[in-house]
């Protein structure tokens, strides 16, 4: 891996303040490569996509142009939509924040033109834009290239596909011939190559070559998550699978202390490791993980180089790595010395293309899994209560315990049953307690696809049942066809299946007393999805 720091690529103090406080540790590979490049004045073609960091691989460089007495245009990157276009004006405003007097603005179709022209009224040197709302400006003359001096292609193939190849050409024919030309695309097919051969020059390429990598012994899951939802899905991947440690990664230092604290304040022994620890502090937390008194471990790439632990269990992908190598190098840190070790990654909305991607490379399967439920956690923790229980009547001596009980039995009017109960809902601390629907078609939010139900049952693989079984039980009790039987995922002691809503009621009403592979079940509706 590249050791770039950002100190030594002679940026702007004020840039990196910026940085700083967005919490990058260390320029990503794409990052380490396009910026000197692009700080050269050259053109620049760098192949990397969303995810990689290669805003601020370009954004960093813009800004340093930029002369902020001068009002008048002075840089124009061009995106293939307007939400890519807002973004890369959040990210670009970040990294400017201490630099006074640089204004960007990004224009695109759907909003109110006359609100930006009102504002490019006021001087604007950076414009993000998407190429055919630029191309009014300039018809309107709003937007004037007398003194514009780079122009950014980003996500340049995505332009191409979505039919913007005539305006971009046209915009570049009329930007200054004394310019500096960038441009970004995840592909480069020919359309691409043709561009940078008429539109730039002497352009150099950058892209980050990569390495033979396997990953082995690492069973791999990912999930499709909302930002907001991140912590509250670890937490319960932990509470079901409660991984002995955990090393969960985070692709800035900000955001290592925030899901540290956050954890921590949700009652888990977790530490956080990055570059701004010092050495000594660093060595506790070290020593905390290696001696399991520090259950999750929550690290930045840079600072989880030096780790060195065997039995971690559970890598957590809680943002998705800015490089496929990254990936896994990451996950590496567990599956070691013989063992198998589980990866979870998180991914959120377009990030699930990078997954392909990473697929691709570490010639892996990365395999999809519903977001755990409350009920799947539940499910799971009480399987993990009653085998503990299990140890505890199998090896303790119990004939005092046995005795107390015995002696409320014959004081009180309760059964056995009602204490063991009681005893359990008490251990268990506060759990949802699974009630049919009250009305048939009732059954909120399960976590199905649209129109579908989803089921829980109490059966799973190591009752040696396999998918056809449950939905030959489903399909045969309910009379419902097969074919409109949804996903089954099945897990060790439980699976889930969707089956169509307005047949829900009566799968459940069938499966009531039915037994699969001649074991009694019981068929709920899922809940407490998110
Ligand atoms: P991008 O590939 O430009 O869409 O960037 C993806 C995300 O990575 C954005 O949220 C950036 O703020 C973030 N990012 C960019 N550079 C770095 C870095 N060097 N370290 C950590 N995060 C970064």
């Amino acid at each position: 891996m590249d050791t770039v720091k950002f100190e030594d690529l002679g940026l702007d103090t004020r840039i990196l303040r910026a940085i700083t406080e967005m919490g990058f540790e260390e320029p990503s590979p794409i990052q380490a490569k396009a910026i000197p490049e692009v700080m050269s004045g050259r053109d620049v073609i760098g192949q990397a996509q969303t995810g990689t960091g290669k805003t601020a691989a370009f954004g960093i460089p813009l800004l340093q142009k930029i002369d902020p007495k001068n009002r008048k245009l002075q840089a124009i990157v061009l995106c293939p939509t307007r939400e890519l276009a807002i973004q890369v004006a959040d990210e670009i405003r970040r990294l400017c924040k201490f630099m006074h007097g640089i204004k960007v603005l990004p224009v695109y179709g759907g909003q109110d033109i006359s609100i930006q022209i009102r504002s490019l009224k006021g001087g604007v040197q950076l414009v993000i834009g998407t190429p055919g709302r630029v191309m009014d400006h300039l018809r309107r003359h709003t937007l004037k290239f007398d003194e514009l001096h780079t122009i950014v292609l980003d996500e340049a193939d995505e332009m191409l596909n979505m039919g913007f190849r005539e305006d971009i050409e046209t915009i570049l024919k009329d930007a200054p011939q004394e310019r500096q030309t960038i441009l970004f695309s995840a592909t480069m097919p020919q359309p691409i190559l043709d561009i940078t051969r008429n539109y730039q020059k002497d352009a150099v390429m950058v892209r980050v070559v990569k390495k033979e990598l396997t990953v082995k012994n690492i069973d791999q899951y990912y999930y499709e998550v909302k930002q907001k939802n991140k912590e509250e899905v670890l937490s319960r991947l932990i509470d079901m699978y409660n991984p002995k440690l955990s090393l969960v990664f985070c692709n800035t230092k900000k955001r290592v202390d925030e899901l540290t604290e956050a954890l921590k304040g949700r009652g888990y022994f977790a530490e956080g490791l990055h570059g701004d620890l010092k050495q000594s502090q660093r060595d506790r937390v070290m020593k905390g993980f290696r001696t399991g008194k520090t259950e999750i471990l929550i690290a930045t790439d840079v600072a989880a180089r030096g780790i060195d632990v065997d039995d971690v269990e559970a890598v957590f992908n809680y943002d998705l790595p800015q490089d496929d190598e990254f990936y896994v190098h990451r996950i590496g840190r567990t599956g070691r010395a013989g063992r198998v070790g589980k990866a979870f990654t998180f991914v959120v909305g377009r990030e699930v293309y990078k997954l392909k991607d990473i697929q691709r490379y570490c010639k892996t399967k990365i395999y999809a899994q519903p977001v755990p439920s409350l009920n799947d956690v539940t499910a799971i923790r009480l399987e993990k209560v009653m085998e503990e229980i299990e140890e505890i009547i199998k090896n303790e001596d119990l004939r005092s315990m046995m005795r107390v009980i015995e002696r409320q039995i014959n004081e009180e009017d309760y059964t056995a049953m009602d204490i063991a109960a009681a005893f359990l809902k008490k251990y268990m601390g506060e759990f949802e307690q699974n009630t049919l629907p009250k009305r048939e078609d009732d059954f909120g939010d399960t976590g199905a696809e649209e129109g579908m139900v989803r089921l829980f049952i109490n059966i799973g693989k190591k009752q040696k049942v396999r998918p056809g079984d449950i939905l030959g039980a489903v399909a045969g009790e309910s009379g419902i066809p097969g074919k409109l039987v949804g996903t089954i995922d099945m897990y060790d002691k439980y699976t889930f299946v969707e089956v169509p809503r307005e047949n829900a009621a009566d799968v459940l009403r069938a499966m009531k007393n039915t037994k699969i592979k001649g074991k009694s079940i019981n068929v709920e509706p899922a809940n407490g999805r998110m």
